[in-house]
């Protein structure tokens, strides 16, 4: 496998900047120790300059949790991706379950590829879907988030996306599906993405997201066939991020 992606989505956390440096600083300590994963962090916003201006080196990059897809102009409130990008960010997560819940669609998606893309970010594409039946109807809910997330992706640009799969039912808790699961489920978003692209689909990365700690991250790379993890709230505990880290040496 390539080295693995570890993505840190700090989400609306911490509470001021003072923090925000406390919290880098020990991310950077423990992925100095570790030479054979990438580490990204995906800070608020308002972060983004004051941190990654003093990052030195290529061991961690930074991320946008959200970007809007228009580049610019009369849109309160939102922030562009040449904006992130000025600011430090190489990475920008896209259709995050957060986001989708506050209204986001899969067009919106598409779109913030496509100008994500245009601005030389890497976007990284959450799907997942919000419960799971036996029925196995999720697969079409996540086959429709991909099928539409990429409709403007070219071939030439696969190389430079991610795919986040994050099933809503287990983020925010202890409890992963089982590597087992996901590796059935990597091969399913590998078929729907070879299947629009042909073999260059194989270029994507997919990660796993969902409940990733210090327990779970090492079987979850090793046996969940996936190139990294999404991280959310154990991102923001400095122990267990740290052992978390430690766990993948
Ligand atoms: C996320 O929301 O991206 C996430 C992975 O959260 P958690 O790790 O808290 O489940």
């Amino acid at each position: 496998m390539i080295k693995p992606l570890i993505i840190a989505n700090w989400k609306m956390n911490p509470q001021t900047l003072r923090e925000a440096k406390k919290l880098l600083e020990v991310t950077k300590k423990a992925a100095s120790k570790i030479r054979n994963i990438s580490v990204v962090v995906a800070p608020p916003a308002v972060y983004l300059f004051p941190l990654a201006k003093d990052v030195r080196g290529n061991r961690i990059a930074f991320a946008a949790q959200d970007v809007y897809f228009e580049t610019e102009g009369a849109h309160t409130g939102e922030i562009s991706m040449r904006q992130v990008k000025d600011a430090g960010a190489n990475h920008v997560l896209i259709g995050h379950s957060e986001v989708r819940a506050r209204g986001e669609t899969n067009d919106d998606t598409r779109k913030k590829m496509i100008t994500a893309l245009s601005a030389k970010l890497i976007p990284v594409l959450c799907v997942g879907e919000i419960t799971r039946t036996n029925t196995g109807e999720y697969f079409n809910f996540v086959s429709e988030q991909l099928t539409t997330g990429f409709a403007g992706v070219s071939q030439t640009a696969l190389t430079h996306v991610i795919v986040a799969y994050e099933p809503v039912w287990a983020i925010g808790g202890e409890e992963t599906m089982s590597p087992r699961e996901m590796h059935e489920m990597t091969i399913f978003i590998r078929k729907v993405i070879v299947g629009l692209y042909g073999a260059p689909g194989h270029k994507v990365k997919i990660l796993y997201g969902g409940s990733a700690n210090e327990e779970n991250a090492a079987p979850m790379l090793r046996d969940g066939n996936v190139d990294g993890l999404l991280v959310g709230h154990v991102s923001v505990d400095t122990q267990r991020f740290s052992a978390l880290l430690e766990s993948l040496k």
